[in-house]
């Protein structure tokens, strides 16, 4: 942590007690998790693996599965410097250097024993229940496990939102491999019956952390805004896209996060970074593309130093568009599944995106779009271009393409990311100021 007087004037120190409970809530709850998941097989639980987008935690819950989530546990690895020998592991084995680093790197990883990001081993899956929400790789991963553990597949085919909407016929086509094939193969895996009151509680659950996600999201509408809503996003998305949402603690967590950003709003104050509040909010942005977790300080810290603050970001709903009304339906629990996996961002069509960005860029008041292009996320990348000329053409704000990777050390290059930003930001600030000239 540095020192008041080394930080940016845009940063101060931190008053001791903001975030503290929340962040501490989250932490037990991710650690708790990995301890569940090394012990889960000598307590007498199986143990399931399945990806963010789509993910069926509440379904899961009924069938008391450990759950892992394996871009979780690349993105931690990560994190902690740890992914950068699993992916050359993964290439000196045969995968190329053009595949997702999060499948490199959890194919590292299980070379290398299975020592997950805490230290704890994490257990072979005994079932992967693979939700299909529009990325590709999803498919050929859970074929590499499989093909390594044997272990058993159940896929649920989520119907790509082709025409930019969710027609009666995808949502029963979903509904239908949920009671014919998914649930099924959850009972005899787990060997507890399905009971669809115990999944409708989860869901009321679900619905009270998702509301208050979206007050917490939503609440960088304000100037400034009290959150960063793409790195600091990261924290609070955690619980809620992972193997917690659904339970009260997670629930929890919201409430207490949503009182403290609610705080914040009411004390005019800016959001916190590793160094402390930003003070002075120059700029405001809107995101698309995930964000580099093996620089994740550093990349952040390029902004935070130059005033700018994300006020909404795309990655930021990757596991939950909850921000246009969707919530979890305990009066539908079958149905709401199946609308919360179509509604993916990562299953919704060029158009869809782009006006989903163009909205942020206006309801949030942003300067600009800046897109983190990841190398290896074909998923994320594929449009990007055509999403950045568009929204400019619409907004009339300028956007800027960066390139960085998920988590592949080697391609982070600080001074080019660095130098990028900060003619992006000049041009922020130039067209800001022509356009208050020409009023
Ligand atoms: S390609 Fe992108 S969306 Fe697909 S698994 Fe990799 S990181 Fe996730």
């Amino acid at each position: 942590m540095a020192t008041t007087a080394a930080m940016p004037a845009s940063v101060r120190k931190p008053a001791p007690v903001q975030k503290e409970d929340a962040m501490l809530l989250q932490k037990e709850l991710i650690n708790r998790n990995y301890r569940e998941l090394a012990t889960a097989h000598q307590t007498g639980r199986k143990v399931s693996a399945t990806f963010v987008p789509g993910n069926l935690n509440e379904l899961l819950m009924c069938f008391d599965f450990a759950r892992s989530l394996p871009e979780t546990n690349a993105l931690q690895n990560g994190m902690r410097k740890k992914s950068g020998k699993f992916i050359m592991d993964a290439e000196r084995d045969g995968q190329s250097e053009d595949v997702c680093t999060y499948v490199k790197a959890d194919l590292g990883m299980m070379m290398g024993g299975e020592i997950g990001p805490t230290g704890e081993v994490l257990p072979k899956p005994d079932i992967l229940l693979l939700s299909y929400t529009g990325c590709f790789t999803f498919m050929k991963w859970f074929e590499l496990i499989r093909h390594k553990y044997g272990c058993e597949t159940v896929m649920l085919h989520v119907p790509y939102q082709g025409e930019g909407k969710i027609a009666p016929n995808m949502r029963d086509y979903v509904v239908k491999q949920l009671k014919e094939t998914v649930i099924p193969t959850l009972e005899r895996i787990s060997g507890v019956r399905f009971d669809i009151d115990r999944l409708r509680q989860y869901m009321r659950e679900s619905q009270k952390a998702e509301d208050d996600l979206v007050a917490v999201l939503q609440s960088a509408k304000n100037r400034p805004s009290p959150i960063d809503g793409y790195f600091g996003a990261v924290y609070y998305i955690g619980p809620i896209f992972t193997a917690f949402r659904g339970m009260p603690e997670a629930s929890e967590y919201y409430r207490v996060l949503r009182q403290e950003i609610e705080q914040r709003v009411r004390e005019g104050r800016g959001p916190m970074t590793p160094e402390g509040e930003m003070t002075e909010e120059k700029y405001r942005l809107v995101v698309e593309g995930p964000p580099n977790w093996t620089s994740f300080r550093d990349f952040w810290k390029m902004f935070y130093d130059e005033g700018a603050v994300v006020v909404s970001s795309t990655y930021a709903k990757v596991g939950g568009l909850y921000d246009f009304g969707f919530r979890h339906d305990a009066d539908r629990p079958l149905e709401s599944l199946a609308e919360y996996c179509l509604g993916c961002y990562t299953n919704l069509n060029l158009p869809s995106r782009i006006d989903m960005i163009c909205k942020y860029i206006d309801e949030y008041q942003a300067d600009g779009l800046l897109i983190n292009s990841i190398k290896s996320c074909n998923s994320f990348s594929a449009g990007q271009l055509l999403i950045l000329r568009e929204v400019e053409k619409r907004t009339g704000k300028p956007a800027a393409f960066i390139e960085t990777d998920l988590v592949d050390p080697r391609y982070f290059s600080a001074a080019n990311v660095k130098n990028r930003l900060e003619s992006y930001f000049q041009m922020v600030k130039a067209k800001r100021d022509a356009a208050v000239a020409a009023h």
